[in-house]
């Protein structure tokens, strides 16, 4: 099992949701066990020394990475949500995707100055949903360490957009 199994076994849709767009499928990479433990694996050993306290997981298949990677680091979960979800208190920042414009959210109380976190995504593309979650981690006066992908967009500037504010890791390129 290598990166290239992995790369391999995400599966491209040109033209989804919009003309243009060439969308990865990362169905298909975590339906089998052992990509799905490899991703995991190799997230947790490249974040395993640096002292995260939480895992803040994108909504929706961050959730899926994050919350493994969380389980397997021991640390806690803290997921950022699509606007109405969250049952408490939450702050809002809107952001731009690479098809279109959305809104993400943070519990107030998740969050507190001194915490240290990794924020997890199934791809960067952007970056506009990465930045966006990284403003409320940053709103709520956290530490960000890096933020973390299983599949980058190289072409789509993420990195570039991200890596003034925290380390961007990424297990395959595209
Ligand atoms: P961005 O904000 O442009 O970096 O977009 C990243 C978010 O949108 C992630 O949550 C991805 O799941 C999703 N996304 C954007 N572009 C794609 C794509 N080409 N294939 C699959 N998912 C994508």
């Amino acid at each position: 099992m290598s990166i290239i199994d992995i790369k391999n076994s995400v599966r491209n849709i040109p033209d989804y949701p919009k003309p243009g767009i060439q969308f990865k499928d990362i169905t298909t990479a975590m339906r089998q066990p052992e990509i799905f433990k490899e991703i995991i694996d190799l997230l947790a050993a490249h974040f395993r020394e640096r002292k995260i306290d939480y895992v803040v997981g994108i909504d929706a298949r961050g959730f899926i990475f994050g919350g493994a990677l969380a389980y397997k680091l021991g640390c806690g979960f803290v997921p950022v949500r699509k606007p109405g979800k969250l049952p408490a208190d939450t702050i809002a920042e809107e952001y731009a995707l690479e098809y279109g414009t959305d809104k993400l959210e943070i519990h107030k109380d998740a969050l507190k100055a001194g915490d240290r976190v990794v924020i997890v995504d199934d791809l960067v593309a952007v970056g506009g949903t990465a930045g966006a979650a990284g403003n409320l981690v940053q709103k709520l006066g956290a530490t960000i360490d890096s933020f973390a992908f299983v599949i980058e967009l190289t072409e789509l500037g993420g990195r570039e957009k991200l890596q003034n504010t925290a380390e961007v890791y990424s297990l395959v390129r595209f």
